[in-house]
């Protein structure tokens, strides 16, 4: 594995490999099983993989942990080498930024909702620096994690709009044995913290299992109980509890046969946590105890 700091060292690093199916997982680094997940699905479908960690600064607010966010880029160079990463591209903040940028790639529309109505300018930050990094690798594949999964919408549709010649990738959300989804921002949670944050991951298959029996049958009704749930936690203030139609992620008043995302955001301390799960109804489904 080559670790390159620079763009020029970057272009240099992939210049031999033109040739080849070039796979990029861009990511904030703190590598945790969810990213190797990620590169390791790039790893048996391209010739060349590159793996980007860089902390965005754009894509997080002012009150927001941006200088927090937790670093180490020594070991994620270890993992990244064992996952089967060929080119880390890890850039300071002044490399991608050597001037702030007064060009943004905004997504209208589907970038309103959910996080992007709770950290006004998060997409375009996203936008803006996986848009830098296409331009800069040019891979054929990118990919993406579905638990963010309002991202992978707002990548696939500037990827579609702005024609880049790049395929994404969504990639299934990697759990912990108890259902948390994985996240670089878990180092963040006390151990009280951390027991009580499994209530996204409980809320979500409760969720999944009402829908599906018919029980819940409406949007509203499936909001009011999950928000119920989750307050029962004393350290968890929720940001959002929505039902939406997938992919178009429109709000839904009566739950019909079809595809639906139940999306969470809450509040675990001092730690914002987000996930999401899939739904599909249909007709005659008769749920199965374990299903989730
Ligand atoms: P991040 O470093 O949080 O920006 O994440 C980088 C990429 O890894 C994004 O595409 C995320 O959606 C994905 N990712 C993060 N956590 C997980 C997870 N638990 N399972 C699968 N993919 C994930």
């Amino acid at each position: 594995m080559k670790t390159v700091k620079t763009k020029d060292e970057l272009r240099q690093a992939l210049a031999s490999q033109r040739g080849t199916t070039i796979g990029l997982v861009p990511t904030m680094g703190y590598l945790h099983a969810g990213h190797l997940s990620l590169i390791e699905r790039a790893r048996q479908e391209c010739g060349c993989v590159v793996a980007s960690i860089f902390v965005n600064p754009l894509q997080f607010g002012p009150q927001e942990d941006f200088a927090t966010y937790p670093r180490d880029l020594e070991r994620d160079a270890m993992l990244a080498k064992e996952a089967g990463v060929d080119i880390l591209f890890a850039p300071s903040t002044d490399e991608m930024y050597p001037e702030p940028p007064l060009t943004n790639v905004t997504v209208s529309s589907i970038t309103e909702i959910l996080c992007g109505a709770s950290r006004p300018g998060h997409f375009d930050g996203v936008g803006t620096v996986v848009t830098k990094l296409f331009n800069l690798v040019q891979p054929q594949r990118a990919y993406f994690g579905l638990k963010d999964i309002q991202q992978v919408a707002v990548i696939q549709r500037m990827t579609t709009d702005l024609d880049f010649p790049v395929t994404i990738v969504p990639c299934s959300t990697v759990r912990e044995a108890d259902g948390l989804a994985m996240s670089s921002r878990n180092v963040h949670l006390s151990a009280e913290e951390r027991s009580q944050a499994t209530i996204l991951y409980r809320a979500l298959t409760t969720g999944k299992q009402r829908v599906l029996s018919g029980e819940w049958l409406t949007g509203d009704e499936v909001e009011h109980h999950l928000k119920e749930m989750i307050a029962s936690q004393p350290l968890a203030e929720i940001d959002y509890v929505n039902i939406l139609t997938f992919p178009e992620l429109e709000p839904v008043s009566h739950i019909a046969e079809r595809q639906y995302v139940i999306a969470l955001a809450v509040r675990i301390g001092k730690t914002r946590l987000i996930d999401n799960m899939l739904i599909r109804k249909e007709a005659g489904h008769v749920p199965q105890h374990d299903e989730g």
